[in-house]
């Protein structure tokens, strides 16, 4: 096997010579043979010039696109690695996977989730990446959270019906399909009907913390979900940690208690979000010793933000995709 550096110089030729232009020439062979035997950290030197977006949304939650509309985004968007991880599912993942599989599209999938847990009465998102989709004691967490989002949705229904908006559960939940029910749904019905002027309004005047038709959920706490991930193999990263609205004195206690239950890095790169926060978070890993992730946590198409935009991993950081050591499969020529 070449060494590294010959071996990224050939990912790096690979890549823009075959995938973006989609030419086939004979050596292609040898390249692809060459690709198979690359670990995914060979494309941590090459991040800055690989499109990869670890944080994005399906119907299969309360994205706006199937898995197959979101893998077309993600190749139009010349995405190389993308993870979906929807909140507390990984229903779309076989699909996704199936559809890359079927159409020979040039995209790593990851296979990830985002579970809801419960630290000291905020909600935080934990998110699993390169996990096992058919682990058992994931399969068990992923039941126990529907359950308790199902319990949640259906006593959120009953204090909007007090606010005066009657059957929003049955509307939310026809909203959601088979897919997770989220506060998402009851926000967008709220205003479809024209209850509130915004999605945030909804969540400001009803549905969000404090407010009257908020309910506290049962998620599981920190631990579980970073247990959980790390049985079914995967990399437990804090989501977005500058958009839980704590203190920096509250947001270092999350951070601690998130290293003391062994969780694995946290996104430290947003698409909207300022250096200094970003230099923050940076440092919190590095205090840490926690690796970085970046996501867009895309939901649907929007001006604000998209699949891989504004996605760029500091320098200083780790990767979180230094801890994958497995081989990854070489990205499929069309
Ligand atoms: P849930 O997981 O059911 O609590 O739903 C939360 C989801 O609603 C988030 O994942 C966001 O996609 C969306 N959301 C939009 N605005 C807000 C907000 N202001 N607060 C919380 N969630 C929001
Ligand atoms: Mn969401
Ligand atoms: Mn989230
Ligand atoms: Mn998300």
């Amino acid at each position: 096997m070449p060494p590294p550096i010959q071996r990224n110089s050939l990912c790096y030729l690979y890549h823009y010579q075959f995938v973006r232009s989609k030419i086939k020439s004979p050596i292609e062979e040898l390249i692809m043979n060459l690709m198979s035997t690359a670990v995914l950290d060979d494309f941590a030197n090459l991040s800055p010039l690989l499109r990869i977006d670890l944080h994005s949304h399906t119907t299969c939650s309360d994205g706006g696109l199937s898995p197959e509309e979101l893998i077309d985004r993600a190749s139009n968007f010349q995405i190389d690695i993308l993870a979906i991880t929807d909140h507390d599912t990984v229903a779309g993942l076989d699909v996704a996977a199936n559809y890359i599989l079927e159409k020979n599209i040039p995209i790593k999938l990851i296979k990830g989730i985002e579970i809801s847990t419960a630290w000291q009465g905020f909600e935080i998102h934990i998110v699993g990446l390169n996990i096992d989709i058919k682990n058992t004691q994931l399969l068990q967490l992923i039941d126990q959270q529907q359950e308790a989002r199902e319990s949640r949705a259906i006593a959120i229904g009953e204090k909007l019906e007090r606010c005066g908006f009657p059957d929003v559960y049955h509307k939310a939940k026809e909203r959601a399909g088979a897919g997770t029910i989220t506060r998402a749904h009851f926000a967008k019905i709220l205003y479809q009907q024209g209850d509130v002027p915004s999605l945030q309004k909804a969540f400001d005047k009803y549905i969000g913390k404090g407010q009257r038709a908020y309910v506290k959920p049962n998620w599981c706490s920190i631990k579980q979900a970073v247990e959980v991930i790390h049985a079914a193999g995967g990399s437990a990263v804090m989501a977005h940690p500058i958009r839980y609205d704590l203190s920096s004195k509250w947001l270092r206690r999350l951070i601690v208690q998130f290293k003391e239950d062994c969780g694995d890095a946290l996104e430290v790169v947003l698409p909207q979000m300022a250096p200094q926060q970003r230099d923050l978070m940076l440092n919190y890993c590095l205090e840490y010793g926690l690796h970085a992730s970046m996501g867009s946590d895309f939901h649907y198409p929007s001006k604000w933000s998209d699949l891989g935009r504004n996605l760029k991993m500091p320098e200083r950081a780790s990767p979180v995709w230094h801890l994958w050591a497995e081989p990854i499969e070489p990205i499929k020529l069309c």
